[in-house]
């Protein structure tokens, strides 16, 4: 195969049996959200480059990451490098803010970003996450960052954490700003290149720079400008999660790459041997429909969480969820067996899972069965059809017994 026909760099293919367990996961996942009100929205993968765009030029997703085409009329198009902002502009589309209802919604889908290349670090991936429209209430940021820590709950990690931080509002961010840059100011020399351009373009976004963390300590803190009101939420959201018993930090550098965050910013790690991985973040995003064209107000918060880092933390701590329902093999073994077995397979709606082999015999099916981790092998060849009967295997003791031949299809589709 010539190199030009192999994937894109920075792109993979889900095989299986990962591509099973992808499978799993993403099913687990829906049923977190759906058993809390939350609904399935999907949006396209691309959309209008004006929508990122708006999500602030000077954001490292938008000026690096994006990619970004022209269609045969020549119109800009992006695919969507996040998903919360397609899904506040399809709500503002749909004229869905103008109910008073609250609105929850739930993804999973692909995102794209061209990054450099990495280990878990991938051009194409996957989020998954949720977004609640239409109240300004703590008690949001509170069920938000719930949710988040029920899903990674659900695969049985336990020590979660979660990292808390309100970046302010309209009114009392440009107070901070100015105490941030000043501070900064003679201290530019001493930072990355990346910060150097931050520092001009977006300062707080300097706060998380991983290089320059440690130079930063004594940066003056967001909580020390909130406003009133802003004070007034984020004690209120940390009384919540105090009364949940959730267990949080206040971490005064945490600020999100989007610029459009406001108030409450979280993240929520998990311990991995002894080092906490970030799994997800989110937080409250207020303006974002106006900055996308809408005539009112529509406050929201949300999470976003990565498929494959929650697919490579799982896999670490050998908590990747298996198959529950029991896979059988069906070995046909003579040609009057597999002509016995067509209207049986037309027919048939297993609750299992069922591969009929049927062309091998009864070694390579046995082979083939444990390759595919078969909990039981049912064949009958003509011997068995003289008796009426087919043989089961169990496939991890090695038993076998007989069912009557008429009784098969019953006991494929039972559960
Ligand atoms: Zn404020
Ligand atoms: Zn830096």
């Amino acid at each position: 195969m010539a190199d030009k026909l192999f994937k894109p760099r920075g792109t993979q293919d889900f095989l299986p049996p990962m591509s099973d367990t992808l499978e799993l996961i993403k099913a687990k996942i829906a049923d977190t959200f759906r058993s809390l009100g939350y609904h399935l929205i999907e949006t396209p993968i691309f959309e209008h480059t004006e929508l990122f765009l708006r999500l602030g030029e000077a954001t490292d997703i938008v000026q690096k990451e994006m990619y970004t085409f022209k269609d045969r009329k020549g119109r800009s198009l992006t695919l969507r490098p996040e998903i919360t902002a397609p899904v506040v502009r399809a709500l503002l589309e749909a004229n869905l803010h103008k109910t008073s209802d609250l609105k929850r919604f739930y993804y999973i889908g692909p995102i794209f970003r061209y990054e450099k290349p990495q280990k878990g670090r991938y051009r194409q991936a996957h989020q998954f996450g949720i977004e609640v429209l239409g109240s300004s209430s703590p008690f949001i940021d509170f069920e938000v960052i719930s949710v988040a820590m029920k899903v990674y709950e659900s695969f049985g990690l336990k020590d979660l954490k979660v990292s808390l931080n309100s970046i302010g509002c309209k009114v009392c961010r440009p107070r901070y700003r100015e105490a941030l840059l000043e501070y900064l100011s003679g201290k530019v020399h001493e930072l990355c290149d990346d910060c150097k351009v931050r520092y001009k373009r977006n300062p707080l976004r300097v706060l998380d720079c991983k290089v320059d963390r440690d130079k930063l300590r004594d940066a003056p803190k967001p909580i020390d400008y909130l406003c009133d009101d802003c004070r007034a939420h984020f004690n209120h959201l940390k009384g919540l999660l105090d009364k949940a018993g959730v267990p949080y930090e206040v971490d005064h550098h945490l600020v999100r790459g989007l610029d459009y965050y406001n108030r409450t910013v979280f993240e929520i790690r998990a311990n991995l041997a002894g080092k906490y991985l970030e799994l997800a973040g989110g937080g409250r995003y207020d303006y974002l429909a106006q900055e996308i064209g809408a005539d009112e107000e529509v406050p929201g918060c949300g999470f976003a969480g990565g498929l494959e880092r929650l697919y490579m933390i799982l896999e670490e701590a050998g908590a990747l969820p298996e198959r529950s329902v029991p896979l059988v093999v069906v070995l046909p073994l003579s040609e009057r067996a597999r002509e016995n077995f067509v209207a049986i397979f037309r027919e048939l709606r297993p609750k299992k899972v069922i591969s009929v082999a049927w062309d091998l015999n009864l070694r390579k099916g046995l082979r083939y069965a444990n390759r595919l981790g078969a909990d039981e092998v049912i064949f009958f060849g003509d011997r068995e059809l003289e008796k009426g009967i087919a043989v089961i295997r169990d496939m991890k003791t090695g038993d076998q017994r007989e069912i009557q031949f008429r009784d098969l299809k019953a006991y494929l589709e039972s559960g």
